[in-house]
């Protein structure tokens, strides 16, 4: 028989996500699943308070329920989102243990069944009778067709606590959830969130923290916390709020305060997305042309100044130049410079810049040289030690940057593409 079809009566407030699947506890499957959902609820406001993993385990599975609903041993949660185990196969037990939890009966959903029958003649392939199963539904279910595969999603619960389940593959799970648990969602939710990226650049992560410190510490709504990258540090305001639009004003009143601190001359964007994004835009607008001649970076800069949209109209091409014979042959360093301070020196880094300025014909040009690591250095340049060469019309200059010995050679390689974009933004400023 069915039942009355699920209604919430109260306002959804806080979540947990609990993905069913025992090879995502083997290591088999990264859980793309939880970090996609974590995301998209802290979008509409929905505070996560904990990602659990359980093995396809009816038992263990009925724990991790009680659990959520009950707090974990703190405050309790309205909402529970399952992924996976909503299957074909006799290990996919989400539907029934949730079913069991609330004390529903399962029912032959119909028009799933239609659904699936049609999902599977579409593909020309047979439908064997397991895939009943996923027309099976608990009493009272609200159930979201799936325009991806064949197991529909639902909803079942009581007034004040909800299950969403839904398909394991991302491939499915993304979709449904954006289409239809979204909107259905936002009927129960009473804030949406916004967050608003500032970039800071020529600063580092610790003395942004410290000069920032007072303001994230008190900062409740907005929020105000650093994100450090590869060598950028980016600060994330958060403000929740009933309207997007008002959440955007207490986010630029936050964006307005940090601009007025020590740390306000640092900043190069706001939502830049990155500092390849940043350069893109600054040369567009001035109808400057760059290029690059890349040592330890190894095309990096050329291949992240490219990833950038409309790259085109500034980016001439670049030259990955290793050797020391291809730093003379291809962009003119003077080998006597090579001899007399080695290759990785501030003579060679701007040579580099000039040659590249001048073989390519552009208005600017980058380049870079150093230790990456592990091996190599010198006493003087130690593994870590990077020359950016910058090239402009007014000459070409070089800088030094120096990364402690134990950065990994990744981390040495990105470090160096992002600053030396940032010299280059300062160096047009
Ligand atoms: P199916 O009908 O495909 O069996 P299902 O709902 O039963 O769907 P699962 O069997 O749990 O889902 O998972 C199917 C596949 O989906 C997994 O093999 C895995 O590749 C992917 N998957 C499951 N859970 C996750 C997750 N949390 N994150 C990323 N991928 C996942
Ligand atoms: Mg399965």
């Amino acid at each position: 028989m069915k039942s009355v079809l699920y209604e919430r009566k109260a306002p959804v407030r806080t979540a947990e996500i609990i993905c069913v699947g025992t090879e995502l506890l083997l290591g088999d499957v990264i859980n793309t699943n939880a970090a996609f959902l974590s995301r998209k609820l802290a979008d509409m406001g929905i505070s996560v308070y904990h990602q659990t993993v359980v093995g396809d385990h009816p038992g263990r599975l009925q724990h991790a329920l009680e659990d959520a609903f009950s707090g974990n041993g703190g405050p309790a949660c309205d909402l529970v989102i399952l992924s996976g185990g909503l299957g074909p196969t006799y290990d996919d037990l989400t539907k029934e243990t949730v079913a069991q939890y609330f004390g529903r009966s399962m029912y032959l959903h119909e028009e799933s069944l239609t659904r699936i029958r049609a999902y599977f003649s579409r593909l020309n392939r047979p439908m064997t009778p397991n895939n009943e199963k996923q027309a099976m539904m608990p009493e009272g279910a609200v159930v979201f067709p799936n325009d991806f595969g064949t197991a529909p999603a639902l909803a079942v619960g009581t007034a004040d606590r909800t299950a969403v389940m839904l398909p394991g593959p991302p491939c499915e799970l993304e979709p449904l959830f954006d289409t239809q648990i979204a909107p259905w969602l936002r009927q129960y939710t009473e804030s949406i969130l916004l967050s608003k990226n500032i970039y800071i650049l020529g600063m580092g992560e610790s003395e942004v923290e410290y000069r920032l410190k007072d303001l994230m510490m008190n900062a409740v709504n907005p929020t105000l916390a650093p994100y450090c990258g590869h060598g950028e540090v980016r600060l994330r305001v958060t403000a929740k709020a009933e309207t997007l639009e008002k959440a955007g004003e207490m986010c630029d009143e936050m964006i307005e305060t940090v601009a007025k601190t020590d740390c306000g001359s640092y900043i190069y964007g706001i939502d830049i997305g990155n500092v390849e994004t940043a350069l893109v835009r600054t040369l567009t607008k001035r109808a400057l042309t760059i290029s690059c001649a890349e040592s330890c970076t190894g095309g990096m800069i050329g291949e992240r100044i490219t990833d950038v949209p409309g790259a085109s109209a500034v980016f001439a091409g670049g030259m990955i130049t290793y050797t020391n014979d291809i730093k003379i042959k291809l962009l003119g360093v003077d080998p006597h410079t090579i001899a007399q301070h080695t290759e990785v020196s501030l003579e060679c880094a701007a040579e580099m810049a000039a040659g590249a300025r001048r073989v390519l014909g552009t208005d600017l040009a980058i380049s870079t040289t150093g230790y990456a690591g592990p091996g190599g250095g010198t006493e003087r340049d130690p593994v870590g030690t990077v020359y950016v060469g910058i090239a402009t019309q007014d000459g070409a200059r070089a800088y030094r940057l120096s990364y402690s010995s134990g950065k990994t050679r990744e981390f040495i390689r990105k470090a160096a593409a992002s600053k030396a974009m940032m010299l280059l933004l300062e160096a047009i400023r």
